[in-house]
């Protein structure tokens, strides 16, 4: 067990122009997934605090805004110096708040930090551009920042994700409102000081902690232009629709329910790490985990690789715990569900031990915490809980298909699209996956299919509300408004009506 837990409860204030600014309506716990106990505290700001912050935002933004893009990229490069200096440290919070590995922790950092460097050549990117469109005449455009931006982030990423908008909407010059998840809120406080310490000037980036209050408050206030969300479906789209029928640019992400087609002629070494590692990793509780395999004909074979790698994995050293307590009993019926409804368990991950010992100076022990193993069931139906809905946790659910159609079929049936992967030794049968799959990502013989900078990431359907996508090229769009300018200094003798 590499994760420490921290010696003494860490205490999370708001960041509010540049300084640590108590909130004055009330503080949420936060727990380790690791053991039950408390490790940390952070206050929720009133209402007149959100409102302070969101001006002192804007005002620091008129200067940021106006600050030449290559500077803006100097202390975004301050930044990713710092993150990395900081790696271990910030790795082994997260994985405290949030139950992963921390294997899986740095790495979801180092995810980040690639968005961090794709932002860092803002200069370079999309800015803007000059034609002559007739003698004389020039079109251009050129982008310009919103002003106040908010985003708000889920539980299972406490870095990466925020890190998705950070570096993009800051590069942009804008001032970022950031509401992390209730349940993993510490991380922020290490991102907060590496930007401060990176030097960007106070009041650019603001740290708002609680739920619902403090995010409809966000979403609300008139200086904030547009809002980035990442969680749930349902929440994604109570957010969607709160903010655009305010008027603002609105990208929420929501959640998944992802297939994976597994034809008889992929290999099966590919396809054993592949598949195992796509629901095993961060315990299934990622937006791209594979949930649903879609096994076409005999791939027995195939199976049993998935299952002997899967089951070699110990909890607390390969893979992490559940966000919660609550989650974990969720799971454990949603298995007995699926068993009554007629599925097959072959891999109960209710068997696989919980780590032991404790921490050092904490009383809890590791057996304390939310931990379940990798859950492979079989000949599940289609229609029943473990085809259709989000469990969010380390469970496969195996659906026999007789053809590539079929499997087809079931896929397109599901509401959500985040992401569909085949495995296949067949370039042809992998592009029918491809044009025909109903989800914003594809793998081809890759388990979890997130595109890598400067690709853009985002699903469709029930996976997303809004246009465009949250990182890569796609979100210039989300953090900027493109100036039109047309522009001419002499009279032409041939110039007509409109120019
Ligand atoms: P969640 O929807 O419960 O919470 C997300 C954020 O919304 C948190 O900051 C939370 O404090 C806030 N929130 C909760 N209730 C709210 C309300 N009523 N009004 C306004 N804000 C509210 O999601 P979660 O449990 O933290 O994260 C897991 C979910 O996120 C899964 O569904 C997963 O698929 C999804 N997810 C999606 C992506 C993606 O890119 N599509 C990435 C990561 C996670």
């Amino acid at each position: 067990m590499q994760t420490l837990l921290p010696k003494e409860i860490i205490n999370g204030p708001n960041f509010i122009g540049g300084k640590w600014v108590e909130g004055l309506a009330g503080s949420i716990s936060v727990l380790s997934p690791y053991n039950n106990q408390q490790i940390g505290q952070v206050s929720i700001p009133s209402l007149e605090q959100i409102d302070l912050a969101i001006q002192v935002a804007s005002t620091a933004q008129v200067t940021w805004g106006k600050t030449p893009a290559k500077e803006r990229a100097k202390v975004l490069f301050n930044l990713r110096t710092i993150l990395l200096r900081e790696m271990d440290s910030i790795a082994h919070l997260k994985s405290a708040e949030c139950g992963k590995t921390f294997a899986e922790a740095k790495a979801g950092l180092m995810k980040g930090i690639e968005v961090l460097e794709f932002a860092l050549s803002i200069q370079n990117l999309d800015l803007g551009g000059k034609v002559e469109v007739s003698r004389g005449v020039t079109c251009e455009y050129k982008r310009e920042p919103l002003g106040v931006v908010a985003n708000i982030t889920p539980f299972n990423f406490p870095a990466m994700v925020p890190m998705w908008t950070i570096p993009i909407a800051l590069a942009l010059g804008n001032s970022y409102i950031w509401k992390p998840s209730d349940k993993t809120p510490l991380t922020a406080i290490k991102i907060a000081n590496a930007l401060k310490e990176a030097g960007l000037p106070d009041g650019v980036f603001t740290v708002l902690h609680g739920g619902e209050t403090t995010v409809n408050a966000i979403i609300d206030h008139p200086l904030v232009k547009a809002i980035g969300f990442v969680g749930s479906t349902k929440i994604a789209k109570i957010v969607y629709q709160r903010g655009t029928h305010l008027g603002k640019r609105v990208l929420a992400l929501g959640g998944a329910k992802n297939h994976i087609i597994l034809l008889p002629d992929a290999n099966p070494e590919l396809s054993g790490v592949g598949i195992s590692d796509s629901f095993t990793g961060c315990a299934g509780q990622r937006c791209m985990a594979a949930s649903v395999l879609l096994a076409v004909g005999n791939v027995e074979a195939h199976i049993e690789k998935i299952i002997a790698r899967a089951s070699s994995l110990k909890l607390g050293e390969d893979m992490g715990a559940l966000i919660t307590k609550e989650q974990k009993q969720f799971l454990v019926a949603a298995i007995e569900r699926a068993e009554k409804s007629g599925a097959k368990i072959l891999l109960d991950g209710r068997k696989t031990p919980a780590p032991v010992g404790s921490m050092a100076g904490l009383t809890t022990g590791l057996s304390a915490g939310n931990w379940l193993g990798p859950t492979v069931l079989d000949v599940v139906q289609t229609g029943t809980e473990a085809a259709t809905n989000e469990l969010f946790g380390p469970i496969l659910s195996i659906i026999r298909c007789k053809d590539i159609s079929e499997a087809l079929r079931i896929e397109n049936s599901i509401p959500y699209g985040n992401a569909c992967s085949v495995f296949t030794s067949n370039g042809a049968l992998a592009d029918r996956v491809i044009n025909e799959a109903s989800t914003g990502m594809v793998g081809v013989n890759v388990g979890v299919p997130v595109p890598r900078e400067p690709f853009s990431f985002g699903g469709i359907n029930a996976s997303k509300f809004g246009q465009g996508d949250i990182t890569g090229h796609q979100s210039l769009d989300l953090w900027s408004n493109t100036k039109k300018i047309t522009t001419k200094w002499e009279l032409q003798s041939d110039s007509n009506w409109m120019s």
